[in-house]
């Protein structure tokens, strides 16, 4: 069992490629819902969504959100009646919104929700929330503190960031799945997704009993940068690591995470900063552009997590304690 933390665009690029190259029923996705919101009386999980509609074959690639062949009937009449249209919502993408929260008003949880909807829409892998327990990530910014989606979508990340706050992640438990994995002994590892550190894999550590089971657990755990020559592929990654005095590096992310790396994929352009990463340094072609990049990706991550299962038994045979 392969376990994959993920926020949204390029959580689950990867999720897909690892999702291509191993059984599929074998992988567990942990999303980021610090994203998540209500809009127009709608709950909305944006990572959720994207992860699942790039798993099922439905993303839409062009946008990197929503549904692909999607129509925009509901956003048009919207705007011609001086509605809110800042957050966009396709017409196919709507229906996903409105039965989860029609189900999560009747009072199943996010999970069983995300669950049955994942099962419906053909995704192979098991794609579960952080927690069922609601945590909405806040940005402090020049214009105070915002939302997640009024900072992301409504002001396009203009806002200069100096602060990051989890609301409710304190009292947030853990998804059990997710917790019963990482002690499950056929886990063969966990890999960090190339997610935004702050926004999108963070939360996911905020939540009580997280960092303690990852550190606790035997598999290696194996981190992609989502930085690649100081740049993010897409989104604010490297402005944020600007604006919070960091310097948008590869190994930036991985001080970020550096209590619990053991393995680190970062590009082959990134290469001078292999000296200063504390971890095993696999370098590889890490920008995603088609499908057989995501696969060889994928690829490049579970070998890595191979040697390193490798490198521990050795170990441990030398120390006599197998
Ligand atoms: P969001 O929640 O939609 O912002 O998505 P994520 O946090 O999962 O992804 C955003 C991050 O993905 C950004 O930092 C990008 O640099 C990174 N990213 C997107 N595509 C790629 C890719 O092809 N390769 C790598 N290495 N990172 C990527």
């Amino acid at each position: 069992m392969i376990i994959a933390l993920s926020g949204g665009v390029g959580g689950a690029k990867l999720a897909l490629g690892l999702s291509r190259v191993m059984p599929a029923a074998e992988l567990l996705v942990v999303v980021n819902t610090g994203d998540d919101f209500e809009h127009l009386g709608l709950s909305i999980s944006p990572d959720i969504d994207t992860v699942a509609y790039t798993l099922a074959g439905l993303a839409n690639r062009e946008l990197g959100w929503g549904r692909h062949d999607e129509t925009w009937s509901f956003m048009a009449t919207m705007e011609a009646l001086g509605g809110q249209t800042w957050f966009r919502l396709g017409d196919r993408d709507m229906a996903l919104h409105i039965e989860r929260t029609r189900r999560l008003k009747a009072g199943e949880t996010l999970s069983a929700v995300t669950a049955d909807l994942c099962r419906r829409m053909g995704v192979g892998p098991a794609v579960v929330p952080m927690t069922d327990d609601p945590v909405r990530t806040r940005l402090l910014t020049d214009l105070g503190w915002l939302d997640f989606q009024e900072y992301f979508v409504h002001r396009r990340c203009e806002p200069v960031v100096s602060q990051l706050r989890f609301q409710g992640a304190g009292a947030a438990r853990p998804h059990p799945a997710f917790i019963a994995a990482l002690a499950d002994p056929a886990l063969q590892a966990v890999v960090i997704c190339p997610s935004n550190p702050f926004i999108s894999v963070e939360p996911i550590l905020a939540i009580p009993g997280v960092r303690d089971a990852l550190i606790g657990c035997n598999a290696p755990i194996i981190a992609v940068s989502p930085i690649i020559a100081g740049r993010a592929v897409k989104g604010p990654t490297a402005k944020m690591m600007t604006e919070l005095g960091l310097d948008p590096s590869a190994g930036t992310v991985a001080q970020r995470y550096a209590d619990l790396l053991d393995g680190y994929v970062i590009d082959h352009a990134d290469m001078a900063e292999v000296v200063s990463i504390d971890a095993r340094v696999t370098l590889a072609r890490t920008l995603m552009t088609t499908i057989e990049d995501r696969e060889a990706l994928a690829r490049i991550v579970l070998d890595a997590a191979k040697v390193l299962r490798r490198r521990e038994l050795r170990g441990l045979r030398h120390s006599g304690q197998r």
